[in-house]
Formats: structure tokens, C-alpha cells, sequence
């Protein structure tokens, strides 16, 4: 199957799930995660109809914007390592994974101007997992009034790694519940409107939670390493 066929799939599910659910698709962007494949399949994906590219390194989002230039939208994803921010703050769009104060620190000192900003929560409290726990986020989002260069345009999350339907939907369900809490406390610097959540296999749950962001990589571009 070509990119262009996978998206195509891609979005008739998308539109599918807004349906049961009410919601309209055009509220929906869909990031390639291009972190496993080579900038040729990544340009495909652009040729295809892509607006949004996500990478999970600092390594692999610089070469690929480099090839492919700032047209599409640049989201970072992964974990990232504090001494890794100066690599990549002037390369991305967006920031997936706040998940520390010292993070927010770096951020905003390197930023030349705003960034946004999505916080990881640790919904399930996995330790394995990155993101914040969710009795940290409320401290957490007062501390980032020190950090003006920090928008807060929503909250991302990873489901659990299992077959369990219930469980992922359970995840998004509470993420959602999560952001809604943020939002209440009318921050103007996090104004929290997204949720970026839903990959290859939870897409569709994750759009009837109410997903504005899905991250999708293997059933999409593929996986060629
Ligand atoms: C790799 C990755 C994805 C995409 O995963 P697929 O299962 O290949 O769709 C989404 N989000 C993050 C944070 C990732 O690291």
C-alpha cells in the first residue's frame, strides 16, 4: 500500500469515528510520525496530503527538515533530554512531551520567541511511562507563569500498551477529564484547547474521546527501520 492509499484509509476512519460521535473531521489533524522511515517516504506523505510531521529525536527532525523545509507543520514527540533543546527549538511547531519544570526552564530560556507546548501526562502511572502524574499537573501549570515563552495548547498522552479496549478508552477518557481541569483554571499562558492522543492502534477511541491531535506512524508511512 502507498502512503497516499494509507492515508486515504486513514481518513474514512476518521470520519467514521467524528460521525459516531458527532464531532467534525475537519477538527482532527493527523501527524505522520516519520521516525521510522527515510525523508523519501516522508515526502511522499507531504505529496499525499500531509500538513503535520512528527519525530521522536533530535537527530532525525533536523535532517528531515532540513530535506523537507518548514512548509509542513514540525511536531517533536519523544522524550526529550534537556541538553537536547538548544538542538531543536528553533526546528519544531510544537513540543509534545513537557514533563518537568526543568524542561519548562530550558525551554523558555533557548526560545526565541513563543512555543507551544503540549504537556505528557502519565495517565495510568506506569513507571515505565513518561509525563507528569496527574496530581502533578495543577502545581505544575502555576509554576509555568515563570516561563512566558510556554504555551500550553493541550495535554498528550500514550495509552498502555494492551488489547484492552476499555483500559485505552478509560486513558483518553481521563486525559480528557484532565484537560478540561486545566482549562478551568483560565491560565492565559495555557489556554489547553488540544489533546493530542491516538497512534496506529487506538486512533479511532481516541477520536471519539475527543482527540484534536492523533500521531500516527507505522499504518501510515510504514515502518522501513
Ligand atoms: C512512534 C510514536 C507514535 C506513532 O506510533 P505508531 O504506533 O507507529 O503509529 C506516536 N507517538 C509517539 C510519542 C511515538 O513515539
Amino acid at each position: 500500500m502507498s502512503v497516499k492509499e494509507n492515508l486515504l484509509n486513514i481518513q474514512k476512519k476518521i470520519e467514521q469515528a467524528c460521525k459516531r460521535v458527532n464531532r467534525s473531521a475537519e477538527d482532527v489533524s493527523i501527524i505522520a510520525v516519520t521516525k521510522y522511515v527515510s525523508v523519501e517516504t516522508a515526502k511522499e506523505g507531504i505529496e499525499a496530503g500531509i500538513h503535520h510531521i512528527g519525530e521522536n529525536r533530535d537527530e532525525g527532525l533536523i535532517k528531515k527538515r532540513e530535506d523537507i523545509g518548514d512548509d509542513p507543520t514540525w511536531h517533536f514527540i519523544g522524550s526529550l533530554q534537556t541538553r537536547k533543546v538548544k538542538n531543536i527549538i528553533d526546528k519544531v511547531d510544537y513540543i509534545h512531551s513537557l514533563d518537568r519544570i526543568t524542561l519548562a526552564e530550558e525551554i523558555h530560556k533557548r526560545a526565541s520567541g513563543k512555543i507551544k507546548c503540549f504537556v505528557q501526562v502519565n495517565v495510568s502511572g506506569e513507571e515505565s511511562k513518561h509525563g507528569m502524574l496527574p496530581e502533578q499537573l495543577e502545581p505544575f501549570f502555576q509554576d509555568l507563569e515563570k516561563f512566558p515563552s510556554i504555551e500550553v495548547v493541550g495535554l498528550m498522552t500514550m495509552a498502555p500498551f494492551t488489547d484492552d479496549k476499555s483500559i485505552i478508552r478509560e486513558c483518553f477518557q481521563r486525559l480528557r477529564k484532565l484537560r478540561d481541569n486545566v482549562q478551568a483554571l483560565g491560565l492565559p499562558y495555557a489556554p489547553c484547547t488540544e489533546l493530542s492522543m491516538g497512534m496506529s492502534n487506538d486512533y479511532e477511541i481516541a477520536i471519539e474521546e475527543g482527540a484534536t491531535f492523533i500521531r500516527i506512524g507505522t499504518s501510515l508511512v510504514g515502518k522501513e527501520f
